[in-house]
């Protein structure tokens, strides 16, 4: 069926940009909270520093440097390595394939990447067990961005080069909202992934970002690609 003509029109967009964690799969599966602990845990030992002051300097290097791992490696001197194999080593088994999805992904005309904070190999595992591997044309991942992630500007000029593609035929999808501010400034049309999480609206004691850098408001993504115009 058709979609109504007053639907949301998309038929303008060739490059489609998806988040990983918490985007392409819910974040009340709480994995992204187990990444989180494992990132605490690092700071902890490698710092040798009490789990509360771990704690917050995890969020602090996250609101001041747009990740903890750039915090970590611009502070400490931290083997970005060592760090991405030590917080993705988490359980994958809270991950349940949502079987809506696969299909709305794979209508989308033209190319569909991953870009994410995260490690490739995270990102593979994470599409494997949701069943959502092989429909993508790469995955930008921290090591394409070289180590400059989200929402930091440099990053986002990263993937129009790697990917050489037109932000103003692009499309980005979300649960960060502070992350879709530059995409938004380079013409992408923006889609803010509501999840009720802390992170979606931008990390602890950081003002909201501003509603008007999205273009769409959603709560689900499935039904969302399914209604959209192409
Ligand atoms: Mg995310």
């Amino acid at each position: 069926m058709a979609p109504p003509l007053d639907a949301p029109d998309f038929r303008h967009i060739e490059t489609w940009i998806f988040d990983l964690d918490n985007t392409l799969y819910q974040a009340d599966s709480n994995l992204f909270a187990q990444i989180e602990s494992r990132m605490t845990e690092f700071i902890a030992h490698r710092l040798d520093v009490h789990p509360g002051e771990a704690y917050a300097l995890q969020h602090f290097y996250f609101r001041t440097y747009g990740s903890t791992l750039n915090g970590l490696m611009i502070c400490d001197h931290v083997d970005p390595e060592e760090f991405l194999s030590y917080v993705h080593d988490v359980d994958l088994s809270p991950l349940h394939p949502n079987p809506a999805l696969r299909p709305a992904l794979a209508r989308l005309p033209g190319r569909r990447y991953i870009f994410t904070n995260g490690c490739r190999r995270h990102a593979q595992r994470v599409l494997e067990q949701i069943q959502l591997a092989e429909l993508w044309d790469d995955i930008w991942d921290i090591r394409t961005l070289d180590f400059k992630p989200k929402p930091l500007p440099e990053a986002y000029t990263r993937v129009v080069e790697v990917g050489a593609f037109d932000p103003h035929a692009a499309a980005m999808f979300e649960d960060t909202a502070r992350n879709l501010v530059p995409a938004y400034d380079l013409g992408m049309t923006t889609v803010l992934i509501r999840t009720g999480s802390r992170w979606s609206i931008q990390g602890p004691q950081v003002a909201a970002t501003p509603r008007q850098t999205f273009h769409h408001e959603i709560d689900d993504l499935g039904d969302f690609l399914q209604t959209i115009r192409l």
